[in-house]
């Protein structure tokens, strides 16, 4: 079973984790940016779902975090895990513009792992000389150097040259795919924006959304349901109307049964002549709304 919603929210409530203040570049980490984080969360802005993997990952294209492949609850080293996702997260809301490297979003991600870990647990540490344990290794001392595992060093920004060593080390490091990407290039971050650009939040109240409710008997989307969704007309300045739909699609298939999950995916990403759901999503979507969709659905695996 994987970490669920409350381990995340619990995790962005974690006075431990929103201590923690400081500046990896251009990326603020500030307790007050984790909380937005955390609110766009319970709004369901961002989704939450448990995800199948050892590791938990967020995508910033459909703002989806999926937890990590673990018993609820978390202890401190899921947290720390948690937060470096949520990071990403942080970096996806506050860098609409995409300017943040991917190679430093994931220094960020890790420093902050590694300063929450170090708060929570003084003597974590991590010795030895091959590329993740001398990884790790550099990731404690600059947290202990700089002052990151408690108050006095909030507001620290780290020095560019131990930036540059730990950006350095992760683009080499195994069975990762860092190295794939150079040094500037970014595209982490695009904001919320395509899934909110529609959103007035003051609008529907956060009550109402699923968010709140358990999803783990999440009911599937059946072809009536989906036709019928699909169906509904917006006026063309009705962006609203047409980013709701989208918001309501995108959950459908992020909590739905991975059976059909998978059967949407076979059925979905090429207009299937005679299939009236696949019809429809090719005629009623547009080609950035169908792309999100899809990119759920490749999520679930
Ligand atoms: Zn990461």
């Amino acid at each position: 079973m994987p970490l669920t919603l409350s381990d995340v929210l619990d995790t962005l409530s974690d006075p431990v984790a929103l201590g923690i203040e400081f500046h990896v570049g251009k990326i603020d980490i500030k307790g007050e940016y984790l909380t937005t984080v955390r609110d766009h969360i319970r709004v369901g802005n961002i989704l939450v779902k448990g995800g199948t993997q050892d590791l938990a990952f967020y995508d910033q294209t459909t703002d989806v975090l999926l937890t990590q492949k673990k018993s609820p609850p978390a202890d401190d080293s899921d947290r720390a895990l948690l937060l470096h996702e949520c990071v990403h997260a942080m970096i996806d809301v506050y860098d609409p513009g995409g300017t943040v490297t991917r190679h430093m979003g994931e220094v960020a991600a890790y420093l902050v792992q590694t300063a929450y870990s170090v708060r929570k647990t003084p003597t974590a540490n991590r010795t030895g000389t091959a590329p993740w344990d001398k990884f790790w290794g550099d990731l404690f001392a600059t947290v202990r150097a700089n002052k990151l595992d408690t108050k006095a060093g909030n507001g620290a920004r780290i020095p560019s040259a131990t930036l540059e060593s730990l950006r350095r080390q992760l683009a080499a490091l195994p069975h990762v795919n860092y190295g794939n990407f150079s040094e500037e290039a970014t595209g982490v971050s695009d904001g919320l924006v395509r899934m909110n650009l529609f959103l007035q939040s003051s609008d529907e109240p956060v009550s109402m959304r699923a968010s709140s409710v358990s999803y783990e008997a999440y009911p599937d989307p059946s072809d009536d349901y989906l036709i019928a969704k699909l169906l509904e007309a917006y006026a063309s300045t009705d962006v609203r109307g047409y980013g709701k739909r989208l918001r309501e699609l995108r959950r459908d298939f992020l909590y739905c049964s991975l059976h059909r999950a998978r059967e949407l995916r076979t059925r979905l990403p090429v207009r299937k002549k005679g299939d009236r759901v696949s019809e429809l999503f090719h005629d009623r979507l547009s080609h950035g709304g169908r792309a999100i969709l899809l990119r759920v659905l490749a999520l679930r695996g």
